[in-house]
């Protein structure tokens, strides 16, 4: 299990998060708890990160993300939280990005992102 080091992921050195659409609904309602300790403190400091940076870019990706790279139940590029959980956490991932308006592989940047969740009822 490794903390995962947010670099700079654009073509001008600015740094960019992959985020799977249902993170974003995560990381509004996270209170501290998770599936470990890495992965705890993976998505604390993420959340720090976009605090401190409020116009970073998110990279909206339908699979494995900054998030789930500290998950226990990361296995193989695959989400292994429960049988073919797979197919059920892409499922919630296409529902957010309609919800929300977003589209696979598009950058925004977090302030913009986080506006569109605020107005959400659901949580993960
Ligand atoms: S691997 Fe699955 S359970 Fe873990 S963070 Fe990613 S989507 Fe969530």
């Amino acid at each position: 299990m490794k903390l995962m080091k947010i670099e700079p992921q654009n073509g001008d050195g600015s740094k960019c998060l992959r985020i799977r659409p249902h993170h974003l609904l995560c990381i509004q309602g996270f209170q501290g708890y998770g599936y470990s300790k890495e992965f705890k403190e993976n998505l604390a400091r993420i959340i720090e990160e976009i605090k401190a940076f409020p116009e970073i870019d998110i990279k909206i990706v339908t699979g494995v993300d900054y998030i789930c790279e500290s998950c226990p139940y990361n296995f193989k590029n695959g989400c292994k939280v429960e049988f073919e959980a797979e197919n059920r956490i892409m499922n919630m991932d296409k529902l957010t990005m309609e919800k929300l308006d977003l589209n696979d592989r598009s950058v925004y940047s977090a302030s913009d992102v986080f506006s569109r969740t605020s107005n959400l009822n659901f949580r993960c």
